[in-house]
């Protein structure tokens, strides 16, 4: 292959947004229930990494956006995204009461009318949920879209091969940024 070879590339971006009056942020009862659900009784594992240990849930729209959001479109983007497709629902603890249960919803809730639903919830590990440089909460869209489309198995690079490239990297960055506050101590990484 000619052209550019691979690379790693450091970036920082800074954004600033508006937020809608919302409550105060608190745990709701459906928010409650559909973490239950979909963590603990269906088995949904990380939807990036696959772990089934560590496993947070993740609002896809955020709450606190979500009293400036027109909830059919929510429901558009989350459908053509589908979070919850075969690939993945397949991947489940159980497959059949999650997809049972999705399909319930759809029927029941055509429309998506509020953050704490389950369709607007993901399950991710910790790592893929905030952790610095892998947590949806802390890279960009488009490198996590890309993330996540990486392959899982039967790939030049699978996503596990990545995700502990991304690891590593975040790790020697961490030892880079040490040395340079003059605090460094080694350790193997
Ligand atoms: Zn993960």
């Amino acid at each position: 292959m000619v052209g550019i070879v691979e690379h790693f590339k450091k970036g920082t971006f800074e954004e600033k947004y508006w937020l809608p009056a919302h409550n105060k942020r608190r745990e709701s009862a459906l928010f409650r229930k559909n973490k239950k659900l979909l963590r603990d009784d269906f088995g949904a594992p990380c939807w990036i990494c696959g772990a089934t240990t560590d496993l947070e849930v993740h609002h896809v729209f955020e709450w606190a956006f979500w009293n400036a959001l027109d909830p059919r479109k929510v429901t558009d983007i989350l459908h053509a995204i589908e979070f919850y497709d075969e690939d993945y629902t397949a991947r489940a603890k159980e497959v059949e009461r999650l997809r049972l249960h999705l399909a319930a919803l759809a029927k029941s809730k055509p429309i998506i009318d509020s953050p704490d639903d389950a369709r607007n919830l993901v399950v991710l590990c910790r790592e893929h949920h905030r952790l610095g440089l892998t947590g949806i909460h802390t890279v960009s869209f488009p490198l996590w879209l890309a993330i996540a489309a990486v392959p899982i198995t039967n790939a030049v690079l699978t996503r596990s091969q990545l995700l502990a490239a991304v690891a590593r990297v975040s790790a020697i960055d961490q030892e880079l940024a040490a040395l340079a506050a003059n605090n460094y101590q080694p350790h193997r990484i």
